[in-house]
């Protein structure tokens, strides 16, 4: 939009306003060429008579482009004008939160006379079409909504464009790769060259397949008497998984029977290669070589028979890591388009399932040469490589761009702090900026040398970092027994209050019985347990308010009683609240008991049956036979007299829970003993039916002497 030479053009205005008195807006259109190009204006206009020289709002539109002008405001927006076409929002209108109907909205806005829907029809029309011109204003909304989404399309077109030309220029600046030489090489470092001889044994002879030259002979392996014998090939007696050598091209090859062979085996391995891009570049190359071994049979009658042998090597590159000075990494995964079978780079990988993962594999040496001149030229990552083995050198060299400091960390022998990082696991470090590494480690300067020592051991640089948090120095042999134990910052400095570290330490190896570094997996395994027992003991102590100084407390003669001890109190603890309040949410339980005993109570000369007595009973019960019914939908329930919970008692053990019966009215919905068992099923269960035939007669206002004889004819 040219804005300044289009608000040069003077307000169209309002000749004369509308007498009918729904209109509220009045549109005024005209057409005007602005730098050689047709401008559409429409300007709205308040239906009032001092409102008539200056638009509420001036929309402009070109072909390709519009755009909003609000005098008032001395604003321009991009915002279409249809702002909420279910409300019936114009861009225009006031916000006045009234739902407008059509029809309303209809004779709310019109335009100035037929010439003005005209020049709209004129400028619009060609492209679009709108169904209502009473609702003229769509005219302009489309045309906005077209530009957005044609700008919107061409913008994306033009990123998938610049997408598919940078990709095409990486693929142009790769180099070739040497693919004989990696076949070659792989044979020899990866496979050893390994053929197959794969035989079927006839008697004295054997039909051997050689894998390498594809032959296959028959040969004597056992010596014969006749005079022809000494004639035939010989060879030495086959036998699986040892070696032998091919009697017709004396490859040596290891021996398979046929039959214990599938048809074809092969073997995979995974490369690095490393080569210059561009200038100072490079392009990490994932490749993978295999080795596949077939043989082919053909039958006979005597079942299958050797026909040939062969082995193949092949190779099929599968990422590319491309680095360059100030760019961020960029990953192309090789693809395969199964609609037309062929292969093709992409710049993204696959989604889900498909995903193309990249391993840890050797990096080949002819990378470090490569790098030479580079950006990568003193990344450290053939020192990495030589410290790890296998390893994702994009991810390092990405690392490398990040934080330069892996060189140096690298080079030092911190391998497995560089592992972390490489792994993106930050959280180690302290200060990302920093050059000496115990700075940017965050541990205590001297303590660089143990940790050089160790190789940057993960549980030695913890230990160190909390050293320094701590404010401590600790001796070496501290530090390696606290990494061993593996204690946590929060208990270490809660313990330092009440003694030193080498009294804890000492503790701890004498609750123990064994010593540090000794490097036996029993005796690890035992620290770390004692520790954290006694870690968690002590903070249990001082949170049920012991004073701690006192070594009565600090040093109890059997740590794991006194664990126990202190993890009963503390449950009891937390029981006692429950039962309290459960005790006060649910007070209807204990108000409604001797209603419901009157209801519900029944005994005879061996059990007792009656309600629960309160919630707090209920709580006990489902504790004590260890089933759920002190949950809370349980008390609920009684508390409201939806259901009741019943407990059934030996008589002469009326304090000890035996069964508990969850009824409604004269209905028995479960019952439970200990466990969610049913003890004693048959018997208890005929006594519950029992019960429940003289619950309904009871409330039938049966007498007792009926009810006692239609349970004698129930039995009978
Ligand atoms: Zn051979």
């Amino acid at each position: 939009m040219k804005k300044k030479a289009i608000e040069m053009i003077p307000y169209l205005k309002l000749k004369k306003t509308s007498r009918k008195k729904d209109v509220r807006y009045i549109g005024v259109t005209a057409v005007k060429k602005v730098a050689e190009e047709k401008h559409f204006f429409l300007e709205i206009y308040k239906n009032t008579k001092n409102a008539s020289t200056v638009p509420v709002a001036r929309l402009v539109c070109t072909q390709k482009d519009f755009g909003t002008y609000f005098p008032e405001r001395n604003e321009w927006t991009r915002q279409k004008c249809e702002t909420d076409s279910y409300k019936g929002g114009l861009i225009w209108n006031e916000k006045t939160g009234e739902r407008t109907t059509s029809d309303k909205l209809e004779k709310q806005n019109i335009l100035y006379d037929e010439k003005d829907l005209e020049r709209m029809r004129d400028f619009f029309k060609p492209s679009r079409s709108i169904w209502n011109e009473g609702r003229w204003w769509e005219y302009v909304s489309k045309h906005q909504q077209s530009v957005v989404s044609n700008a919107r399309m061409a913008t994306e077109k033009r990123k998938n464009e610049r997408r598919r030309q940078a990709l095409k220029e990486r693929e142009q600046n790769t180099l070739k790769l040497p693919e004989q030489e990696l076949l070659d090489m792989a044979d020899e470092r990866y496979f050893y060259h390994k053929h197959f001889l794969i035989y079927k044994k006839k008697g004295c002879f054997a039909k051997i397949a050689c894998t390498k030259c594809g032959g296959v002979t028959d040969a004597r392996w056992k010596g014969g008497e006749s005079y022809e014998s000494q004639f035939q090939r010989r060879t030495q007696e086959p036998v699986a998984g040892k070696s032998g050598t091919c009697p017709l091209c004396g490859a040596v090859g290891e021996y398979k029977c046929q039959g214990k062979v599938k048809s074809s085996y092969a073997k995979s391995i995974y490369i690095f290669l490393g080569q210059k891009y561009k200038e100072t570049g490079m392009v990490l190359r994932y490749i993978q070589i295999s080795k596949e071994w077939q043989i082919e049979e053909i039958c006979e009658n005597g079942g299958p028979e050797l026909f040939n042998a062969l082995e193949k090597l092949s190779g099929v590159e599968i990422a590319r890591g491309y680095f360059e000075e100030g760019k961020p990494l960029q990953i192309d995964f090789h693809k395969h388009n199964p609609y037309d079978g062929k292969d093709f780079w992409d710049d993204c990988n696959l989604y889900g399932m498909n995903n193309i993962k990249i391993s840890d594999a050797p990096v080949l040496y002819q990378t470090y040469t490569e790098m030479q001149g580079t950006i990568f030229q003193y990344s450290g990552l053939k020192e990495y490589v030589a410290a790890v083995g296998y390893v994702n050198p994009i991810s390092y060299l990405e690392r490398y761009q990040q934080t330069p400091q892996i060189e140096i960390l690298t080079k030092l022998g911190l391998v497995d702090v560089v592992k972390e990082l490489v792994r993106c696991r930050y959280g180690i470090v302290v200060s990302q900026y920093a050059n000496r590494p115990d700075e940017f480690l965050g541990i205590n300067k001297d303590k660089a040398k143990l940790l050089i020592s160790r190789k940057g051991n993960i549980d030695i640089l913890n230990v160190c970092k909390m050293e320094k948090r701590l404010e401590q120095h600790w001796t070496i042999d501290q530090i390696e027994a606290l990494a061993e134990i593996g204690a946590s910052q929060g208990n270490i400095a809660q313990v330092l209050e009440l003694m030193t570290i080498q009294k804890v330490l000492n503790l701890i190896s004498k609750y123990a019985g064994c010593e540090y570094g000794t490097n036996c997996s029993n005796a690890i395994s035992r620290l770390k347990h004692v520790a954290t027992t006694y870690f968690d003991y002590l903070s249990m102590r001082k949170q049920r308010g012991y004073d701690l100084r006192n070594t009565v407390y600090q040093r109890p003669k059997d740590l794991s009683v006194a664990h126990k001890k202190m993890t009963d109190e503390i449950n009891k603890e937390q029981q006692d609240k429950r039962m309290q309040e459960a005790a006060e949410k649910y007070p209807m339980i204990r108000k409604n008991y001797r209603s419901l005993r009157n209801r519900y109570f029944y005994e005879d000369d061996r059990f007792t049956i009656r309600p629960a007595r309160s919630a707090e009973e209920i709580i006990q019960e489902g504790r004590t036979l260890h089933h759920c019914v002190g949950g809370d939908s349980y008390l609920k329930s009684h508390n409201e007299k939806k259901s009741i919970i019943l407990v059934m008692r030996y008589k002469d053990q009326q304090e000890i829970p035996y069964i508990t019966v969850e009824i409604q009215d004269e209905r028995i919905i479960q019952w439970y003993g200990a466990q969610d068992k049913k003890p004693d099923i048959k018997d208890n269960q005929k006594w519950l039916d029992t019960y429940i035939v003289r619950l309904k007669c009871k409330k039938d206002g049966m007498f007792e002497d009926a009810a006692e004889s239609l349970l004698a004819s129930a039995a009978g």
